[in-house]
């Protein structure tokens, strides 16, 4: 594939790395390719970082044909670009794309443009412990007029964020609000797939979740509200009585790479662990019969995720004593340390560019 490069005239400031917040600032570049029936992916480019224009009918607008993926970028110890399994975030984008009816994107290319972008931006990659450059695939619908029908014409892009340390201050518990009343998706809906509506869809429950102290949403089953989902945008574990728990996939819930890891991590240390269907009351009364040792949600953007309160019902519980449990932060230390290139990749995850 030849990617046309077209490099800005003018560079912008580099925020400061003690800074930096999610998705706030951009880099100089971005990567764009569209889609038409007739040529299929073509014109892979990389141009200054900018607005896009698209007509007010274009279909992503009004309909949500759409999805994306989120990685990172690391700054690795000895100075190197490392990125973290993007091979699973390229397979997973086309599993998107195929609920979604967005036409497959050839896996090749995605890799190669991610990489070269990542490249020509890499004085980007902040260098302080904890930060990363946040990378953003995505596509979208954009045949201009109404009707809702799979588009004809797509736009697939690629845009980077410098990103802080999740944890400013270490890592810390929050605080979880359990939605038993919204539901984030349904078994046979869109819950898999990392499409935009996914997240347009629990923002009220977010929002309540916030009028009430907490951080961040347990989802439970969209059906009868009885098993656990996901925490906000990342995947959840338990630790009851020495055992970790995570739910098993169970087609309303986002397939986690960070998840996926953690299941391995723990396999290979010989921590037991569980993966199941685990209802909201076998969470609740191990809580009230002090069996529940942890709980931490896994994702890209924190790692790992301590979760030191629930608040169900009305009714607060306190996990370990509001404090971060011992797999937690085993967890915590030993992905990011894969992830900054710190110790060996026995698992073979780690991706120099
Ligand atoms: C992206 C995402 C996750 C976490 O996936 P990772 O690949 O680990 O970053 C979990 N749940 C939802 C809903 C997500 O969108």
């Amino acid at each position: 594939m030849t990617i046309k490069i077209t490099r800005a005239k003018q560079l912008k400031n580099k925020p400061d790395n003690s800074q930096l917040r999610f998705g706030r600032d951009f880099t100089d570049h971005m990567f764009m390719m569209d889609y038409c029936e007739e040529k299929g992916w073509y014109d892979p480019k990389i141009v200054p970082y900018g607005a896009i224009p698209l007509d007010p009918s274009t279909c992503v607008l009004h309909y949500g044909q759409g999805v994306f993926e989120g990685l990172k970028a690391y700054h690795g110890k000895d100075g190197e670009v490392l990125l973290f399994r993007p091979d699973e975030n390229v397979k997973r984008l086309n599993q998107s794309c195929e609920r979604m009816c967005i036409p497959k994107l050839p896996e090749d290319m995605v890799m190669e443009a991610i990489k070269t972008l990542v490249n020509m931006e890499s004085d980007w990659i902040p260098t302080k412990k904890g930060t990363s450059l946040y990378i953003r695939p995505f596509v979208i619908a954009t045949d201009p007029f109404l009707g809702v029908h799979p588009a004809a014409t797509y736009l697939f892009m690629i845009i980077l964020s410098p990103v802080g340390a999740y944890y400013s201050t270490g890592i810390n518990p929050v605080k979880i609000f359990v939605e038993d009343k919204y539901v984030r998706a349904v078994v046979g809906g869109t819950g898999t797939a990392k499409t935009m509506g996914n997240y347009a869809a629990s923002m009220y429950a977010q929002q309540r979740a916030e009028e009430k102290g907490c951080l961040q949403v347990l989802w439970l089953d969209g059906v009868n509200r009885k098993y656990v989902e996901e925490v906000g945008a990342m995947n959840v574990f338990f630790k009851i009585n020495g055992t970790v728990i995570t739910p098993e996939l169970s087609g309303s819930i986002l397939n986690g790479i960070t998840r996926k890891s953690v299941i391995d991590i723990l396999k290979s240390k010989n921590i037991p662990i569980e993966v199941r269907k685990i209802s909201i009351e076998e969470v609740i009364n191990a809580a009230k019969n002090n069996q529940l040792e942890e709980c931490f949600g896994a994702g890209t953007a924190a790692a790992i995720s301590p979760v030191g309160e629930l608040l169900y019902k009305d009714v607060t519980y306190s996990i370990n004593n509001n404090k971060t449990g011992e797999i937690s932060l085993m967890l915590y230390n030993y992905l990011t340390d894969l992830q900054f290139g710190v110790i060996e990749d026995k698992f073979g995850w780690s991706v120099k560019v």
